[in-house]
C-alpha cells in the first residue's frame, strides 16, 4: 500500500500532502517565495525558481497524478494552457483530428493559433471508426477526445479510439474535465494523456482557473515539463491550494452531482418543452453501453434541445432562479447556458457548430427538489 493508502477518496486527502515536516501544519502551505536559497552554486533542496517548480504546485500534481493512476502530473494556469502544452508537441506539418463535438476553445486553439504555425487538422465524429480511418493521414499523430463531449454528452470508445491511433503511432489525448478522475480513468484505457480545465469540478467552487495534465510516459512528462517552464503558464501557489482543497472533497462532490442529474433527468424526459435530453445515463443514449464500461457514473452534465427552437431555449435560460445563467460547470451551484451563444459561439461556422436549440445545465450538489422545482417552472413558461 503507497503511504497515501489506496482508496481515491483516501488518496484525494493524502497523496502529495504529508503534514509540513518543519511544522507539522496538516494543510500544505501556500509557499509564496519565488526564489530559494540555494546551499552553493548548483546545489539546492529541490527548487530554484517558483515558475520551474514550487511546492505547493508539487503537491497538486503529485495528488492529481494520483487520481488519475499516473505516474506524472504537470498544473497549469488553465485548461487551454494545459491543451496547448499538447499541441506544441506537435511540429509544422503534423495532422491532428479532433472531434466534431468538443469545447469551442479548443476548436479556437487548434484551428486559430495552432492552424497558423502549421498544424493540419480534421475534425471527426469519433463514434465514427469509418470516418476515423478515412481522415487519418501518414501525417496525422494525434486524436484528440473528449468523453463525455461538450456539450452533447456524446461517448466516445477511449479504449476503442486508442487501439486504432496506437496501430498507427498516433498518440490519443482525453479532455477528461466532464467525467474527472473519479468517474473515468482515460490512461488506464489506453490513452497517452488525460488533460483537464481543473476550473471544474476539480476545483469545484467556481473560485479558480486551473489545467492539468496527467501521462505516465517519462519522456512525455520530460517534454512536457520543458513546455510547462519555457512557456511560464503556471498556476500560482494560491490557485494550486485551491485546487488542492477541492480535489479532497471531489468523489463525495461527484457522487451527488450524479445523483441530481439523474433527477433532473427525469423531469426533461417527462416535460413538453423538451424534445430530447442528451445524457449518457439514458439507456436510449447511443453511447450508454460504452459510458457503462468506461465510467463509475454518468457524470452531473444534462443538454437537452427546447422543442420551440432557440427562442424557447433563451426563454429557458433566462427564466431559472437557482440555475444560475452563467458560462463555466462543475461547480457546487447549478449553472443553466446557451452553447451556441456562450460557451460554443467561437465555434458558429465551423464542423463544431452546436444546435441553437440546446441547453446545457452543470447540475450542482443543491437539494435535488429546489433544483426540479426551479427547472419546471422555467419550462413550464415555454411549454
Ligand atoms: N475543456 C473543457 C471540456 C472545457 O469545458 C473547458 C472550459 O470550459 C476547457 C477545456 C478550457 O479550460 P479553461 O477555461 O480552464 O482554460
Amino acid at each position: 500500500m503507497s503511504p497515501a493508502g489506496d482508496a481515491f477518496e483516501t488518496r484525494a486527502i493524502h497523496a502529495g500532502q504529508e503534514p509540513d515536516p518543519a511544522t507539522g501544519a496538516v494543510v500544505p502551505p501556500i509557499t509564496l517565495a519565488t526564489t530559494f536559497a540555494q546551499d552553493a552554486v548548483g546545489k539546492h533542496r529541490g527548487y530554484e525558481y517558483a515558475r520551474s517548480a514550487n511546492p505547493t504546485r508539487d503537491a497538486l500534481e503529485t495528488c492529481v497524478a494520483s487520481l488519475e493512476n499516473a505516474r506524472h502530473g504537470l498544473a497549469f494556469a488553465s485548461g487551454l494552457a494545459a491543451e496547448d502544452a499538447l499541441l506544441r508537441l506537435l511540429d509544422p506539418g503534423d495532422h491532428v483530428i479532433l472531434p466534431t463535438d468538443a469545447y469551442g476553445g479548443t476548436f479556437r486553439l487548434v484551428a486559430r493559433v495552432h492552424e497558423r504555425h502549421g498544424l493540419a487538422w480534421t475534425a471527426v465524429d469519433l463514434r465514427d471508426r469509418d470516418a476515423l480511418a478515412a481522415a487519418w493521414r501518414d501525417e496525422t499523430r494525434l486524436v484528440w477526445i473528449e468523453s463525455p463531449t461538450n456539450p452533447a454528452l456524446s461517448i466516445i470508445d477511449i479504449e476503442d479510439v486508442g487501439r486504432f491511433a496506437h496501430a498507427r503511432e498516433g498518440r490519443v489525448v482525453v479532455d477528461n474535465t466532464f467525467a474527472t478522475p473519479y468517474l473515468q480513468q482515460p490512461l488506464a484505457l489506453g490513452a497517452d494523456a488525460s488533460v483537464h480545465s481543473s476550473t471544474k469540478y476539480l476545483g469545484g467552487h467556481s473560485d479558480v482557473v486551473g489545467g492539468f495534465v496527467a501521462v505516465d510516459d517519462a519522456e512525455l512528462a520530460d517534454e512536457l515539463r520543458f513546455l510547462q517552464n519555457a512557456m511560464g503558464a503556471v498556476p500560482s501557489p494560491f490557485d494550486c491550494y485551491l485546487v488542492l482543497r477541492g480535489v479532497k472533497t471531489l468523489a463525495v462532490r461527484m457522487d451527488r452531482h450524479c445523483a441530481n442529474a439523474r433527477e433532473v433527468v427525469q423531469v426533461l424526459r417527462e416535460h413538453d418543452a423538451v424534445s430530447r435530453v442528451l445524457y449518457p445515463g439514458l439507456p436510449e443514449h447511443p453511447g450508454h453501453d460504452v459510458a457503462c464500461r468506461q465510467m463509475r457514473d454518468f457524470g452531473g452534465m444534462v443538454s437537452f434541445v427546447a422543442a420551440r427552437g432557440e427562442d424557447a431555449a433563451l426563454e429557458v435560460v433566462a427564466r431559472t432562479r437557482l440555475f444560475t445563467l452563467a458560462e463555466s460547470l462543475g461547480a457546487v451551484e447549478s449553472l443553466i447556458e446557451h452553447p451556441a451563444r456562450m460557451t460554443h459561439a467561437s465555434a458558429v461556422g465551423s464542423p463544431l457548430e452546436v444546435d441553437r436549440a440546446l441547453v446545457r445545465l452543470s447540475v450542482g450538489i443543491e437539494a435535488a427538489d429546489d433544483l426540479v422545482a426551479d427547472l419546471a417552472q422555467a419550462l413550464d413558461s415555454v411549454a
